[in-house]
């Protein structure tokens, strides 16, 4: 029999967890879905890769991944999606902040409503204020930006149609977006789903406030390369071009004014004397910057054109 569902959990340091996760894992699922659970150890420094080890030889859903050093949440998720073999994918936390008692209705989501992707929505948050808050306002703004109605983008508990996962790459701290990046992979039926979370029982969190910067630069990066990564020329010519037109007319009607004034014998000032002047050789200057900016995105984007610019997605 084919497997269900394949569980990804990232995690680093998180060996008090592990175990734990694991017992209510199975306890949730066993009798009632084929599964896996695919562990991917980000480079702990504690037992962590012991403990998965002890829990392979335990449970044969059990599989470990481990990295040589910490990569990230992103590229720990993307390893474990490369590995899948379910119908449904998904993913959570090792921290035993979200329940995997979530995970059935999740994949009926899935499978009998044909979601794309549920994304889990902490609607009451176990997590300090400091947290909570900036979240609050992050997740507004990723909203409005991506046309996604979702309260929780950065909610780690998520089901996916295994082609989703399949078909997206994350990297950097892109995580956070995973919704974003489905989305604009032509993955549009993007559902949510309120869940249950407790408090970090064990460990600590593993991101500091820096998270909101980073996050806030990756999503100006996401919507950026997805909108003009294949073509930025788009957006960097366009501006050039204005921009160098501009500076042209401002220096036709300098130039212009004073023939003019020439012409007609009335009194006028030196060119360089005008602060239009400068202003007409700056936005000359800077238009002609873009426009090499452009020129030079395409250059680069060219060598992974042929991988990024667009998925088949089924033939007969
Ligand atoms: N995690 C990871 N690599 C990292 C940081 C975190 O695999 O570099 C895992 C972590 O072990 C946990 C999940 O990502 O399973 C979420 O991290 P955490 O609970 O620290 O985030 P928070 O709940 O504070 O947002
Ligand atoms: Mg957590």
């Amino acid at each position: 029999m084919s497997i269900q569902i394949s569980i990804v959990i990232p995690l680093f340091n998180e060996e008090e967890s592990l175990p734990v996760l694991m017992q209510w894992i199975e306890d949730t699922l066993k009798n009632k879905f084929s599964y896996e659970v695919i562990f991917v150890d980000d480079g702990s420094k504690d037992n962590s890769w012991k403990v998965l080890n002890e829990l392979a030889a335990k449970y044969p859903q059990v599989k470990g991944i481990r990295f040589r050093r910490n990569y990230g949440k992103s590229a720990a998720l993307n390893e474990g999606f490369k590995a899948v073999n379910g119908e449904v994918v998904v993913t959570m936390d090792a921290d035993l902040q979200d329940s995997p008692e979530e995970i059935p209705e999740l994949y009926e989501m899935v499978t009998d409503k044909a979601y794309d992707l549920v994304s889990g929505w902490k609607k009451k948050r176990y997590d300090p204020i400091s947290k909570t808050i900036p979240s609050k306002f992050f997740n507004k703004v990723t909203s409005i930006v991506s046309g996604i109605k979702l309260h929780d983008f950065n909610c780690g508990l998520k089901a996916y149609n295994a082609e989703v996962v399949k078909s997206i790459e994350i990297y950097g701290e892109m995580h956070r977006y995973i919704p974003v990046i489905a989305k604009k992979a032509g993955f549009d039926k993007i559902g949510e789903k309120v869940v249950s979370h407790q408090a970090r029982k064990f460990g600590t969190t593993k991101f500091g406030l820096e998270r909101f910067i980073n996050g806030f630069l990756d999503l100006l990066s996401i919507i950026f390369v997805t909108r003009f990564g294949n073509s930025p020329m788009h957006l960097f010519g366009t501006i050039g071009i204005l921009s160098f037109l501009a500076g042209f007319f401002m220096t036709i009607y300098i130039l212009g004014e004073k023939m003019y004034r020439i012409a007609q014998q009335q009194p006028f000032r030196d060119v360089v004397d005008q602060p239009l002047f400068y202003l007409a050789l700056l936005v000359i200057v800077i238009g002609v910057q873009l426009f090499l900016a452009g020129f030079l995105g395409e250059l680069v984007s060219r060598n992974n054109r042929a991988r990024s610019k667009y998925e088949v997605r089924e033939r007969v």
